[in-house]
């Protein structure tokens, strides 16, 4: 078999125009402009790049884009004190702070600061807690994406076998809560489940979120399951290249699967469409608007 490749990139730029016409929308119909304010603390590289395709995406569907830069040395207390100042500012619907936060930083403490309605990213205790217990939140981006990737393929994933490899708060946590909401029946995997391609050929839908270049073999996946492959791991290329892979083999899956992701092109560009989606919801939900068609 050879599988389907899943177009994050054209899904995502849909997505993305999708987004553009609803701020288009709000702007005209109610006066409302969505707001994003990314917060970026220090020099890392590949967070520098992210939050500069962040703040590209957030002009280009429309939206103010608010840019906080500072220094690697930053205290808690004043990033803390930037927090509570977006918190209030009307300007601003959604709040990212970008992780990793530098050393002296208290991560958590930082995400519980942000106000429950304007955490787009989805990750404050409240936001994850709704999620669990099934009621409306802020949902982390990825795993949207993960899922919206998945009903391209099957408009329905009730009563599918899905198998989640990976448990963090992040990705594989919050996938699992969507794919129950969705009717799925969802099995989650870490570093000790026993087993794990056995536990893996079970699934109609196997989403891996580990962070391990290439783990996924092809023997481990149902013939004409659906892959989405979450990682995003840089390994040594030809000429002194790095080069971008998955957690799954691709050229193996690909062999197998009924549909899967690639790396780069798959779920990443999902990430960004989502946090898009996620502020025109904030927006719409602060203004006291019905939620937005996205
Ligand atoms: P993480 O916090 O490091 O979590 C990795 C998970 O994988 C953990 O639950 C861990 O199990 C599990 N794991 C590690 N080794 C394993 C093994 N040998 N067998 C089974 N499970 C194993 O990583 P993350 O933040 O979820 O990210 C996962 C991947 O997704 C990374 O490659 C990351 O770069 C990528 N990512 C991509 C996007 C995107 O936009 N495309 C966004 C976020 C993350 P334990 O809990 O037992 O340790």
């Amino acid at each position: 078999m050879t599988a389907a490749i899943i177009d994050g990139k054209a899904i995502a730029a849909d997505l993305r125009a999708r987004v553009a016409a609803e701020v288009r929308r709000l702007s005209t119909q109610h006066g409302v402009t969505p707001g994003l304010a990314v917060v970026l603390a220090g020099n890392n590289e590949a967070s520098e790049s992210y939050v500069g395709s962040k703040a590209k995406a957030t002009k280009e569907a429309g939206m103010q884009s608010f840019d906080h830069r500072l220094p690697e040395s930053v205290s808690q207390a004043d990033l803390l004190a930037l927090v509570k100042q977006l918190n209030a500012d009307p300007a601003v619907h959604g709040i990212l702070v970008q992780l990793p936060l530098p050393k002296q930083i208290n991560a958590q403490l930082v995400l519980d600061a942000i106000e429950p309605a304007k955490d787009v990213d989805g990750f404050h205790p409240v936001n994850a807690g709704r999620l669990a217990s099934g009621l409306s939140a802020l949902v982390p981006c990825t795993p949207l994406g993960c899922v919206m990737l998945a009903k391209t393929v099957h408009p329905s994933l009730a009563g599918m076998d899905a198998v989640v490899i990976g448990r963090s708060n992040i990705v594989g946590k919050p996938v699992t809560q969507l794919l129950l909401a969705e009717n799925a029946t969802v099995t989650i995997t870490h570093s000790k489940t026993r087993d794990l391609p056995v536990v893996c050929r079970r699934a109609d839908l196997l989403v891996a979120a580990i962070g391990r270049p290439e783990m996924v073999r092809g023997d481990w996946i149902k013939p004409g399951a659906t892959v989405i492959d979450v990682g995003i791991n840089r390994v040594p290329g030809t000429n002194g290249k790095s080069r971008l892979v998955g957690d799954v083999n691709f050229a193996e899956a690909s062999q197998v699967a009924g549909a899967v992701t690639p790396v780069p092109g798959g779920v990443g560009p999902m990430t960004i469409a989502c946090l898009m989606v996620n502020t025109v919801r904030a927006a719409c939900a602060i203004a006291g608007l019905p939620a937005p068609g996205v």
